[in-house]
């Protein structure tokens, strides 16, 4: 069960709890209940500080943009982010917190730019 955890791994092992300041909106952000935080709850954002392929220390420091969201089980949303310098994709679970418009901006992003014509499912 723990051989094969090379990619978009969800559950990086992580430094210690504690608050820190939006690098990119500046709010301050409270760790909470235990379960440390992995992206602005306001803009969503993050900061490329983890492999995620193994959870070690990154160097990289660059911007991470919520770019996807996509369902992991029924009722759970999970965040994809990107890396603005470096392309490194990491998937996180959303919290109740997190910025519900933002996140549906993200989910309906899709439907609004299809890349072909909806008219078609109109006969169906
Ligand atoms: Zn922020
Ligand atoms: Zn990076």
């Amino acid at each position: 069960m723990s051989s094969t955890n090379r990619t978009l791994s969800s559950t990086p092992r992580t430094t210690p709890n504690s608050a820190f300041s939006c690098a990119w909106c500046g709010r301050t952000v409270s760790a909470d209940d235990g379960a440390r935080r992995h992206h602005c709850p306001s803009c969503l954002r993050s900061q490329h500080v983890l492999d995620p392929a193994d959870g070690s220390p990154s160097d990289c420091r660059g911007r991470m943009s919520p770019i996807a969201v996509a369902v992991r089980r029924p009722g759970g949303w999970v965040v994809i982010h990107r890396c603005v310098r470096c392309d490194e994709l990491t998937s996180n679970p959303t919290r109740t917190d997190d910025n519900q418009l933002v996140l549906m901006r993200l989910a309906v992003r899709p439907l609004a730019q299809p890349p072909f014509p909806l008219e078609a499912f109109g006969d169906l």
